[in-house]
């Protein structure tokens, strides 16, 4: 747990943000830079820094978060699918260090395709 954390601050409500679906464990809201429309992110209300520090016996509310939050974007978007990425570590492109999951909407054909660039 860290003062400056932004996550942290969101959990607590020191940041105000629209909460998506929340329940004991885990909370949902939109990413403030959504890449796609729909972006939304999934954190844990308690600091952990990754996935690996996240504690197993919170899977199931981890699920029911992730679930409730995509089925409502879904209905929201009118979107059938969705990508799920979590990124772990400044090496794989991790920012902000409190574990989060991006959600993304998906549409047949949006023009949007999630992908490791090519290395040359
Ligand atoms: P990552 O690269 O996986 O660490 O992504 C961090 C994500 O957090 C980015 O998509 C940001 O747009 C998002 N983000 C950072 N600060 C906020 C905030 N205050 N509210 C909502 N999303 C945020
Ligand atoms: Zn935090």
């Amino acid at each position: 747990m860290t003062e400056e954390c932004v996550f942290c601050k969101i959990a607590k409500g020191e940041i105000p943000v629209k909460k998506i679906y929340e329940n004991d464990s885990f909370l949902s809201f939109p990413d403030a830079n959504p890449t796609i429309e729909g972006h939304s992110l999934v954190i844990p209300k308690k600091h952990f820094k990754t996935l690996l520090d996240l504690p197993s016996t919170l899977g199931p509310e981890f699920l029911d978060c992730v679930k409730k939050t995509t089925l409502k974007l879904i209905e929201k978007y009118k979107t059938e699918g969705f990508n799920l990425v979590s990124n772990n570590f400044p090496s794989a492109g991790q920012v902000v260090h409190h574990v989060h999951f991006h959600i993304m909407p998906r549409k047949e054909k949006d023009g949007r395709e999630l992908r490791l660039n090519k290395k040359h």
